[in-house]
């Protein structure tokens, strides 16, 4: 079980990894970020361990067979997607917790970025050329 002892330990791994990281790729955000991610995840295999016990063998094993960090989340339906361009698949986490409702949030956002956004502002621009 990972204890808040160890959480505190984790987040102390996981912001010193992205500090090294910014170090090392200062203009590299993504890199930063995977390695906030790879600090953040590092022991999760104490709360799947005997008192900890393979703790490190376990975590690899759990990080490694993570299938949402194996796919991509740009599907072949998204070619057909109106929204390809825009969406991009989005983000893999929610693609792969329920594909269907973050298409639909997708679609509900784009509305909302048409309606409330771009269409005020090209009332605005065609009101300036008028
Ligand atoms: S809304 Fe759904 S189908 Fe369309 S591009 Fe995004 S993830 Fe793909």
């Amino acid at each position: 079980m990972i204890t808040d002892e160890r959480l505190t330990h984790i987040i102390k791994v996981a912001r010193t990894a992205q500090r090294l990281a910014e170090r090392l790729r200062p203009n590299d955000k993504e890199f930063h970020e995977d390695m906030f991610l790879l600090g953040f995840v590092h022991d999760v295999g104490y709360e799947f361990s005997d008192g900890g016990k393979f703790h490190s063998k376990i975590s690899g094993e759990i990080v490694e067979n993570v299938k949402m960090f194996q796919r991509s989340s740009f599907l072949p339906k998204c070619w057909d997607c109106p929204l390809g361009g825009y969406c991009g698949g989005g983000c893999s986490v929610s693609c792969y917790t329920n594909q269907d409702r973050f298409c639909h949030e997708e679609f509900e956002n784009f509305e909302y970025l048409i309606q409330n956004i771009i269409l005020p502002i090209i009332r605005i621009k065609l009101h300036e050329v008028s």
